[in-house]
């Protein structure tokens, strides 16, 4: 008997279907086993370990108007607990290249180019031992170097749109490939054209590099203090990694199975910009409630000001840890921005505590927060 799991598919037909691409096929592979929060049920899986293998197979399933669903890392996904109907594409490439050489000449060409599916943090640390700077705040991000694109990763002032030289992407809507500039990409923050968008797949990336090893400049206050820097001038790029690795690991966020605070998604809500209009309104509201002469931590942002989520979160009653020990999902106890699964969670779990945060942000503040990442088969 031929095992069917899926119910737009057979196995037996998604084998022959795919026989040629060269992808790994497994059957009701628990997606919990693919993603950071460690939830998600179960799926049949594609894995692509080289680019022609991605294409043919990305290529096939749409053809078949079979149902994908790209996964790298996992590390910016929350997947409903009766998994995926369709196919889990599994981005597995690796291939990583450091392009330009100073010694002859070729400082103003430096870049790396990486496939899709190369670990990002791997990517940055070949940079950086390399001698090269550029990539260094975005040290200890989870995840792939393709996805990074996808959100506009960004950390410590810092986000990929401002690094990328290129993008290598596969049309699903025309097949394809060509490289695509920046500009065309609709970057924003935490967003570009590619998120929740199935128009195209993120095959290679390429970042420019500085050659003389100096980090970006350092554009946030904190990891400038570490640094003992001002904002705006540079360090040595090992000096920089070195310094967010540590300030990320305090907080959780750097990937370490035998820590439940960093079982997550990272940031489960993006800072809200509020338009300039609203900007006194909000204010007005937070004072009202946090008292005058509390300060409350906001960013410059285009077209309003950005405030901080994890403030919020906290200030409307959510204390780290919240709702407590013994609940299976809980706020990170280091930062009440991440959403974590303290080993038992389902995604279901996780859902009822993310409206209950958002709900009492909104209740307290007149501010809906709106998840970072993207969810499969649950809405919030
Ligand atoms: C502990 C922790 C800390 C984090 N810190 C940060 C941070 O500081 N800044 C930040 O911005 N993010 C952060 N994140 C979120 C996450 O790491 C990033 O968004 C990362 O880029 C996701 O990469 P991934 O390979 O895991 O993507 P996945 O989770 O596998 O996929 C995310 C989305 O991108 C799509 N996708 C993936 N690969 C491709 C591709 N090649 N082409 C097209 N679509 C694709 C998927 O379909 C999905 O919709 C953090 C997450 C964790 C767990």
């Amino acid at each position: 008997m031929p095992v069917r799991t899926s119910r737009v598919v057979s196995f037996d037909d998604l084998r022959d279907l795919l026989t040629a691409t060269g992808a790994r096929l497994r059957d009701a592979v628990p997606l919990a086993e693919l993603t950071t929060l460690r939830v998600g049920g179960p799926a049949t899986v594609a894995e692509c370990a080289s680019t022609d293998a991605l294409v043919a197979t990305v290529r096939e399933l749409d053809a078949a108007g079979i149902p994908v669903l790209l996964i790298a890392g996992g590390s910016n996904l929350l997947i409903a607990d009766d998994g995926f109907d369709g196919v889990v594409v599994r981005i597995a490439t690796e291939g990583v290249e450091i392009v330009g050489d100073p010694d002859r000449g070729e400082v103003a060409e430096c870049s790396v180019i990486a496939e899709a599916g190369a670990n990002w943090d791997a990517v940055v640390a070949a940079t950086v031992e390399a001698g090269y700077g550029g990539l260094e705040c975005l040290s200890g991000i989870p995840g792939s170097a393709g996805a990074t694109p996808v959100q506009n990763v960004g950390a410590y002032g810092v986000e990929v749109a401002s690094l990328l030289r290129r993008v290598r992407l596969l049309d699903r809507a025309t097949g394809e490939i060509r490289w695509v500039e920046p500009a065309e990409l609709g970057f924003g923050y935490r967003t570009s054209i590619l998120k929740h968008s199935a128009a195209a797949v993120v095959l290679a990336v390429e970042f420019a590099l500085r050659a003389d090893g100096s980090s970006a400049p350092l554009g946030y206050r904190e990891l400038a203090n570490a640094l003992g820097a001002a904002e705006g001038e540079s360090r040595p790029a090992a000096l920089v990694r070195e310094a967010v690795l540590r300030l990320r690991a305090g907080k959780g966020m750097v990937l370490d199975a035998a820590d439940h605070d960093t079982w997550s998604a990272g940031s489960f809500f993006t800072n809200p910009v509020i338009p300039d209009a609203d900007v006194a309104a909000v204010r007005a509201a937070i004072a009202s409630h946090v008292g005058p002469d509390v300060a409350v931590p906001t960013f410059p942002a285009e077209n309003g000001v950005k405030f901080s989520a994890g403030w919020l979160i906290e200030r409307a009653g959510f204390a780290k840890g919240f709702p407590g020990e013994g609940s299976p999902a809980r706020l990170s106890t280091k930062h009440t921005l991440a959403l974590t699964n303290r080993g038992a969670a389902t995604a279901t779990d996780l859902v009822t505590l993310a409206r209950r945060v958002r709900d009492g942000v909104a209740e307290r503040f007149g501010i809906r927060l709106e998840p970072e990442p993207v969810t499969v088969g649950v809405s919030l």
